[in-house]
């Protein structure tokens, strides 16, 4: 008898669950990581980005007719063909051949089927390999190099998904020498702007109190104010930042271009301009763009200009490429008319800026070599939403005043939440005594920083601790009278993930006084049904695209979005996506933080009417914190304007939502959700955005929901469709 045993091979990931903080081990699909790619990728918003489509088809088309004119056979070489889409292009425009490359494995077999489905299999050969692997010779990938290159490998930053050292290796190795490339050239331009918005994700603004004892001002230290922060690039929807909320200090100027029919290269560089201010003010951000040329002569261009550059005709939405927003190392003064020189430096993945008032001011060798660190933790430790939301003066007025209500001069307060402000409050408000609990080693040397440049080393002790090992000791043998939090914690994606406060508080309930007050007293999930104006582009089905049937791509993503974890909310910053509400926002349920986490479950279920005509594209979720009885915070919906307005700019107009009832369509209001604080737009305000309907279709329609909170995994909500 022969047993046939059959080797099961199971993964297994830990992760710290961000509500509960407890540790999970999780059974994973093998596929799991392309799942989450691929649902969250930009493969849609690309397929559905029609300017750059048919700009890219202009181009190729010229491409490959300049080299049959030539009298010679053309050769595509397509690197990144991620559907294939502009390989079928060039077949179609009349290319002999094409070599379609794919380093990612799913994507290179989404691409096998499209191509064949398409009918492009004799002129399209697939290669599942990175560039840099591909070989070229009679037994080799490619029987012979390429004259004609093809890619679209860019970013918001334009080389940060290394597009230098691709073209550097294609070149020597993949192409012909003078061959044709789409794009032909790509090139950067930078603004120079003053903005006490865009300044505050990236700086964090004097605090001031009013104590008793007179006005107190919290500074940061020295260290953080001269930091030259983090890398990464910041990209923004920057055509949804109001023109009142920068200066403009300069014209926009062109920083580098690249040619990319010749050889490239990759290795670190700098580029100087100069610049005469078109007004005086304090430099502190460059703004930076780019714009591609898919031919020669510059004729067929594919600009990300923001509004304020471009002329306002053909504009295309995208989400794949956006704007960038570069903090320079720290503010300088400039005067209009007094030249200055600003400096980009690169290296193979990343620019960063430096601004100078002289030529001379340094020498070559150390212009620029080394890329932006953050040297003072605060950048590793705040992300810029985070500093965003720290420099809110409003938010921080509703703290101090809930504080005040709170506190007594016998009060021992503990704050729970990572590198937060409270406890500087909460000692400046007359609080007897201040702990703070810093879990990261980051937060505890940078609460440390903060403490002594405010003098305040010996006023609040930093407990190195989990709330679960909280000793009386720590404590030093007091019971809490106030427990204070955001609450916020680095390791929060979604917005809910902040409901650790309550397991902490939890944890920590017996080193609290009877009388103890908790600040937030409760926290309240709200929902709203939404309509955006562009947003679902990124997750909508794109059928055909530039006449080639891509639906194979759909039905990929589709899966993927159905596989679990792809189900749970996605973080967006709803101010750069415009939405209107199509429900009147919903509280969905509360949590009490004056009570431990409950043993049950709690749950709730209903149903949204919806007020209006529309498309339902999503459910918007966000968490509104009650500090005291008549104090709250939002962290998403601030205000509901009434501007009557039907239409949106570039968008079809709504279908009608067979669920909305007839009878509420007299009070048909145009709801436009100001995703952002009052007037002053400080911070960037997160969302969560739960794609109810799944793969987005424009017929569909949202009907109950449940959303329930378990004390083992925390919060979950879903909707019906
Ligand atoms: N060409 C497609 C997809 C562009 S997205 C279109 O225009 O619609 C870029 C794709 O390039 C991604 O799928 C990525 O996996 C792939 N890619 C990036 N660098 C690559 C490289 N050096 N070699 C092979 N594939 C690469
Ligand atoms: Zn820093």
């Amino acid at each position: 008898m022969i047993y046939k045993q059959r080797l099961i091979m199971k993964t297994f990931c830990g992760r710290a669950n961000p509500t509960t903080g407890a540790m999970e081990w999780l059974e994973e699909d093998e596929n799991y990581d392309y799942h989450q790619e691929i649902a969250r990728s930009r493969y849609a918003d690309m397929l559905h980005d029609k300017d750059r489509n048919m700009k890219y088809y202009q181009g190729i088309r010229a491409a490959v007719s300049r080299v049959k004119e030539r009298g010679e056979k053309a050769i595509v070489l397509d690197i990144g063909t991620g559907t294939g889409l502009l390989s079928m292009m060039a077949a179609s425009a009349g290319a002999d051949f094409c070599y379609a490359v794919e380093v990612f494995k799913p994507m290179a077999n989404a691409a096998v089927k499209i191509v064949e489905k398409n009918g492009f299999c004799d002129k399209i050969k697939v290669i599942n390999k990175h560039s840099t692997e591909v070989t070229v010779g009679p037994d080799g990938d490619m029987q012979c190099r390429a004259n004609i290159l093809v890619t679209e490998l860019f970013d918001t930053e334009l080389i940060g998904e290394g597009a230098l050292p691709t073209y550097e290796h294609a070149h020597k190795y993949l192409v012909q020498e003078g061959c044709e490339a789409v794009p032909h050239r790509a090139t950067v331009y930078v603004q120079l702007v003053e903005s006490k918005r865009m300044w505050s994700w990236n700086k964090l603004f004097p605090v001031c109190v009013e104590a008793e004892d007179g006005e107190k001002i919290v500074v940061s230290p020295s260290e953080m104010e001269n930091c030259p922060g983090v890398p990464s690039v910041c990209d923004i929807q920057l055509n949804q930042m109001p023109s009142s909320d920068f200066t403009v200090l300069s014209d926009v100027v062109t920083m580098f271009s690249v040619d990319f029919s010749k050889p490239v290269r990759s290795a670190s560089t700098y580029y100087r301009v100069q610049l005469e201010p078109v007004k005086s003010g304090k430099a502190q951000i460059v703004l930076s763009w780019w714009d591609i040329d898919m031919d020669p002569s510059g004729t067929i261009n594919c600009t990300m200009a923001p509004y304020w550059v471009k002329s306002t005709s053909a504009f295309q939405w995208r989400d794949h490429w956006m704007q960038c927003v570069y903090f320079l190392p720290s503010e300088e003064p400039v005067l209009q008319g007094e030249k200055v020189y600003l400096t980009a430096c690169r290296d193979e993945y990343s620019v960063w800026y430096k601004l100078q008032k002289a030529r001379g001011e340094d020498n070559k060798a150390d212009v620029c070599v080394e890329s932006p660190v953050c040297r003072c933790q605060a950048h590793l430790l705040w992300n810029r939403p985070r500093f965003g939301e720290l420099n809110d003066q409003n938010r921080t007025r509703q703290y101090i005043k809930s504080l005040m209500n709170v506190l007594r001069t016998d009060s021992v307060c503990l704050c729970i939440s990572d590198g937060s402000l409270l406890p500087v409050l909460a000692h400046y408000l007359g609080a007897k005594q201040v702990f703070t609990l810093e879990n990261s080693a980051v937060s505890r040397s940078v609460m440390e920083k903060f403490f002594k440049a405010n003098h305040l080393e010996d006023k609040i002790k930093i407990l190195e601790a989990r709330p679960e090992s909280l000793t009386s000791s720590h404590l030093e043998d007091k019971k809490i009278s106030v427990l204070v939090g955001e609450p916020f914690f680095t390791t929060s994606l979604l917005p809910w993930h902040n409901l650790y406060f309550w397991y902490a508080r939890t944890a920590v309930c017996k080193h609290l006084a009877s009388n103890v007050t908790v600040l937030p007293q409760s926290a309240s999930l709200h929902m709203m049904i939404v309509e955006f104006q562009d947003l679902w582009r990124i997750r909508s089905p794109c059928g055909i695209c530039e006449g080639f049937d891509v639906r194979t791509m759909d039905d990929m993503i589709k899966s993927s979005l159905d596989f679990r974890e792809s189900k749970e909310a996605e973080p967006h910053p709803l101010w750069e996506y415009p939405c209107k509400s199509l429900s009147d926002p919903l509280e969905v349920l509360i949590f009490d933080f004056r009570e431990t986490v409950p043993q049950h479950c709690l749950s709730t279920e209903g149903s949204v009417n919806l007020l209006r005509k529309g498309k339902s594209h999503g459910a918007v979720l966000w968490m509104e914190y009650h500090l005291t009885a008549d104090i709250s915070v939002s962290t998403g919906l601030m205000q509901i304007s009434n501007e009557k307005q039907d239409s949106y700019l570039g968008f079809e107009s709504p279908k009608d939502a067979s669920s909305v009832d007839k009878g509420t369509n007299e009070r048909m209001r145009a709801d436009y959700l100001h995703v952002c604080e009052g007037k002053a737009l400080h911070r960037r305000v997160f969302f969560a955005v739960v794609w109810v309907l799944g793969y987005v279709s424009s017929d569909m329609h949202p009907g109950d929901w449940t959303s329930s909170f378990s004390p083992s995994s925390g919060f979950c909500s879903s909707a019906a469709a």
